[in-house]
């Protein structure tokens, strides 16, 4: 009986949403996943989702339309800008949640490890637990703890802690804090923070990884936290609500933007590059982050930043959000990949030597088109803390 009340429930939010829309395809006009088509993007998702739910049509063709989103967020502004304010993104969240949960129809076949693996082992690739925290090794990382109480929580994620390319930017993070002299630790026993779960409609396996999280943050009395990942960021500030306003929490550029400004990390050799920024869509577009990695890189001596085409609250996607890391988009949508190489294209436009980043799983993916375009000899993906260690020497 109760399961039946949500599934109306989350039906009848559904349907309360998607009933203004206006049918104008502005939305679509700003999606990565397709050209201009109608069937498709966030109008073709929103209109799928509005007649599966009316002809009673809960089927493998509209789960494949729903699981095609990258979450980026872009056409919610263009639907706030020009429309109704649909929140596109979380209703194709809700709807997703309603296929895995309410019809067991989703999520992607390629997915069902993935999130097995978040529960079983709290990665999504399903690397041993206790391996975690193993990059840490050998460079006087403490662990933060009821005994050993820390100012700073440095909360690493599943990228950093697991993949090779994205464990440096964590090596970067120690560099960069014990050079700032903050007293900081890491959790032992770390776990996924879930937000990958929740775009994938797993909405029972993210409380339970945020529950997990929150019982480690209370037990270590953490009062302030620092990631190098926008996704757990924007769970932290956005979507672990009974923790709140209690703890400080912040993504890397903000803090090192501050420890900068108050003469704590001295950037001193000049690295002579030209760059531009890529923002990561939930930590800028979704979370409003767009100044402070810009100061950040400012501050480096020698940068020259240069913007691309679409930059800010109007940049465009990597391609591997909302679980599409962990799929094969349907037949006739983009790839991710070609969605990171129409972004990399615009980096090249640029002319710059270095695509700087702030969240690994972009690094990944840009660092991936770059060799598939055989552009190694143009441009480099670099994570911002790469350059800050270059200029700390
Ligand atoms: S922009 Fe908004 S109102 Fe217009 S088609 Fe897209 S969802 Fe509907
Ligand atoms: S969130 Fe991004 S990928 Fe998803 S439908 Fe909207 S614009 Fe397209």
């Amino acid at each position: 009986m109760e399961a039946e009340i949500v599934e109306q429930d989350i039906e009848k939010y559904l349907n309360d949403k998607l009933i203004s829309c206006e049918k104008c395809h502005f939305c679509n006009t700003v999606c990565p996943i397709v050209e201009s088509r109608v069937s498709q993007g966030p109008f073709g998702i929103n209109r799928a989702i509005y007649y599966g739910l009316k002809w009673n049509e809960i089927n493998e063709d509209l789960r494949n339309l729903v699981y095609s989103c990258t979450t980026c967020g872009k056409c919610n502004l263009m639907c706030k800008k020009v429309s109704r304010a649909l929140p596109l993104t979380e209703v194709f969240e809700k709807a997703r949640e309603y296929l895995l949960v309410e019809k067991m129809v989703g999520p992607m076949p390629e997915q069902v490890n993935v999130l097995k693996n978040m529960h079983v082992r709290g990665n999504p690739w399903g690397n041993p637990a206790h391996e975690r925290t193993r990059w840490a090794e050998g460079l006087g990382v403490e662990f933060a703890s009821k005994e050993n109480r820390v100012d700073v929580l440095y909360f690493v994620g599943c990228a950093c802690s697991y993949d090779p390319l994205a464990q440096r930017i964590a090596k970067n993070m120690v560099k960069i804090l014990n050079q700032a002299g903050v007293n900081f630790g890491i959790l032992q026993n770390e776990t996924c923070s879930g937000h990958e779960a929740k775009r994938m409609g797993e909405t029972g396996l993210f409380q339970y990884l945020s529950e997990s999280n929150i019982a480690m943050f209370k037990e270590a009395g953490v009062s302030h936290i620092v990631t190098s990942d926008p996704h757990s960021f924007y769970s932290f500030t956005h979507e672990y609500p009974e923790w709140g306003n209690r703890v400080r929490v912040q993504h890397y550029t903000q803090f090192t933007n501050e420890l900068i400004k108050e003469g704590k990390l001295r950037l001193r050799s000049e690295v002579n590059k030209r760059v531009t920024y890529h923002d990561p869509c939930y930590l800028g577009r979704h979370s409003g982050v767009f100044e402070e990695p810009r100061e950040l890189i400012g501050q480096i001596p020698g940068v020259d930043l240069v913007e691309m085409e679409n930059a800010k609250e109007d940049s465009n996607c990597c391609g591997m959000g909302g679980g599409r890391m962990w799929m094969e988009p349907p037949k006739g949508l983009l790839s991710s990949q070609v969605i990171a190489e129409k972004r990399v294209e615009q980096a090249l436009d640029t002319k710059a030597e270095v695509l700087l980043t702030a969240c690994p799983f972009c690094n990944i993916t840009l660092s991936d088109a770059i060799k598939s375009m055989e552009k190694e000899g143009s441009i480099k993906v670099m994570d911002i803390t790469e350059l800050i260690c270059s200029s700390l020497q």
